[in-house]
C-alpha cells in the first residue's frame, strides 16, 4: 500500500474544462463576464429550476456580501447567522458595517435552531433593532429545517439568505437548497463539489435582483459614457476563463453527488458495528443531501482510549487528513463581542465532531486504508 496523502475533498476534472477553456482564449475573451459566463449561468438555472436567476461571482464570500448589500444591509444593522459554518457565511455582516447575532444548531441537522431563531428575534426586536436578515446554512450538504426556519421568518417578515455554499444538488421536497428563500449562495471553490478555481454565485427569484448583482459586481458603472458612479461597487464578477472551468464540471456534477453520497454508504458499512461512533444521517425523506462532507461524532471512551482527538491523530499517522467540524462563530476570537442566542449545542458539536475524506477521487486503495484505521483504532 502507498502511503500518499489522502485528503478531505479535492477537485476532480471533468476533460472537458479545456475545450471551454482554450473557447475563452481563442475568443479573446480573457477577463471578468463573457460567453461561458453566460453559458454557465444558463446551465445552472437550468439546473436549479425553481424559476432561479443566477449571476456568476469570483466567489461564494462575494455572494453573501451582495445578498447583504441587495437587502439594503447598512452600518449598525443586526443580521443574524447561523454559528456552526464556516467564516466566510459572517464576515460580510462586518463588510458592511452591521453586527452578527449567532444563533446555536439543533442537532437533528445541525444547522440553525428553530427555537433559539425565535428567541433571538424577539429579543433584538425588544432591544430595539429587528435583525435586517437571516443567514442559514445547509451545512456539509445537509439541509436545514427549511419548514420551520422559513415559517418563523415569513411570520417576521425577515428575508432569508441561504448559505448553499456547501450543498449544491442538495434538496427539500425536491427543491433545490439555494433556491428558498430570497438569496440563495453557492461557492465554486476548489474543495466544493464542483469548482471553477475560485467563484460563487448569487441565486435570486428575479430578472432584476440578477441584474442589480451584476451591476454591484461591475463596479456599479451607471449608464454613461465616461465613468459614472452614484453606488459603492465591487469586483466581484467571475472570469470568463473559470466559468470555463464551471461549464467542464457542470458535465461531473451529478457524478461528484453520485460519488459523496456512495463514499457515506462505505462509512455507513463501516460504522454501523462501532458503538462509541455515529455517522451523521439525513433522518428526513424530504430532504436529499449531496453529502458534501461525510461527518462524524465521537463519544469519549476512556477505557478504549477513544476520543475525537486521537481518532483524528490516528488518521494523520497513517497521512489520511480529517478535520474538526467549523469551529462556531461565536467561539472566534473576532466575532467573540457580539451577541449568541443557544445551548451550547454547535458548542458540543465541534468538541466531537470529524469530517472525514469525501471525495470524489477517492480510490478502492483508500478506503482501505481509511477502513483500516478505523477498524484498529475501535478494536
Ligand atoms: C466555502 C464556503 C463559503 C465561501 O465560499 P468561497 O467561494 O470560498 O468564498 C461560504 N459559506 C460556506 C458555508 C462555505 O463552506
Amino acid at each position: 500500500m502507498s502511503n500518499k496523502r489522502i485528503f478531505l475533498s479535492l477537485p476532480k476534472k471533468s476533460g472537458f474544462e479545456d475545450k471551454y477553456i482554450q473557447k475563452a482564449l481563442d475568443d479573446d475573451w480573457i477577463t471578468t463576464g463573457g460567453p461561458n459566463v453566460n453559458d454557465f449561468e444558463g446551465i445552472l438555472e437550468k439546473y436549479l429550476g425553481n424559476e432561479s436567476y443566477v449571476a456568476a461571482l469570483n466567489s461564494g464570500t462575494s455572494a453573501v456580501h451582495l445578498a447583504l448589500v441587495l437587502l439594503g444591509v447598512k452600518s449598525g444593522d443586526e443580521v443574524i447567522c447561523q454559528s456552526l459554518t464556516f467564516s466566510a457565511s459572517a464576515n460580510p455582516i462586518l463588510y458592511q458595517g452591521a453586527i452578527p447575532v449567532f444563533v446555536d444548531s439543533e442537532p437533528e441537522t445541525w444547522n440553525i435552531c428553530p427555537e433559539n431563531l425565535e428567541v433571538a428575534i424577539q429579543d433584538r426586536i425588544k432591544k430595539g433593532k429587528k435583525p435586517k436578515a437571516i443567514i442559514a446554512v445547509h451545512l456539509y450538504g445537509n439541509p436545514y429545517k427549511v419548514e420551520e426556519i422559513h415559517r418563523i421568518a415569513d411570520q417576521y417578515e425577515i428575508p432569508i439568505i441561504e448559505d448553499s455554499a456547501e450543498a449544491l444538488g442538495s434538496s427539500y421536497k425536491g427543491k433545490m437548497c439555494g433556491t428558498l428563500g430570497a438569496f440563495g449562495v453557492l461557492s465554486f471553490n476548489g474543495n466544493k463539489i464542483i469548482t471553477t478555481s475560485s467563484g460563487g454565485a448569487l441565486i435570486s427569484n428575479s430578472k432584476l435582483s440578477k441584474e442589480k448583482a451584476v451591476f454591484y459586481a461591475t463596479q456599479s458603472k451607471d449608464d454613461a459614457v465616461h465613468y459614472q458612479h452614484s453606488q459603492i461597487g465591487y469586483n466581484y464578477r467571475m472570469s470568463n476563463v473559470c466559468a470555463g472551468i464551471g461549464l467542464g464540471q457542470m458535465k461531473i456534477l451529478k457524478q461528484n453527488i453520485d460519488d459523496r453520497r456512495e463514499i457515506n454508504c462505505f462509512y455507513q458499512t463501516i460504522f454501523k458495528s462501532i458503538d462509541e461512533i455515529e455517522l451523521f444521517q439525513i433522518t428526513n425523506n424530504d430532504c436529499f443531501s449531496n453529502y458534501w462532507l461525510s461527518t462524524i461524532l465521537v463519544e469519549n471512551s476512556a477505557k478504549k482510549n477513544i476520543n475525537r482527538e486521537n481518532l483524528r491523530l490516528a488518521f494523520e499517522n497513517a497521512n489520511i487528513e480529517c478535520r474538526p467540524l467549523w469551529k462556531p462563530m461565536h467561539l472566534q476570537p473576532v466575532f467573540s463581542d457580539y451577541p449568541y442566542y443557544g445551548n451550547n449545542v454547535a458548542g458540543d458539536l465541534f468538541e466531537r465532531g470529524l469530517c472525514l475524506p469525501s471525495g470524489s477521487n477517492l480510490t478502492t486503495e483508500d478506503k482501505n486504508r481509511i477502513k483500516k484505521v478505523i477498524t484498529t483504532f475501535t478494536k
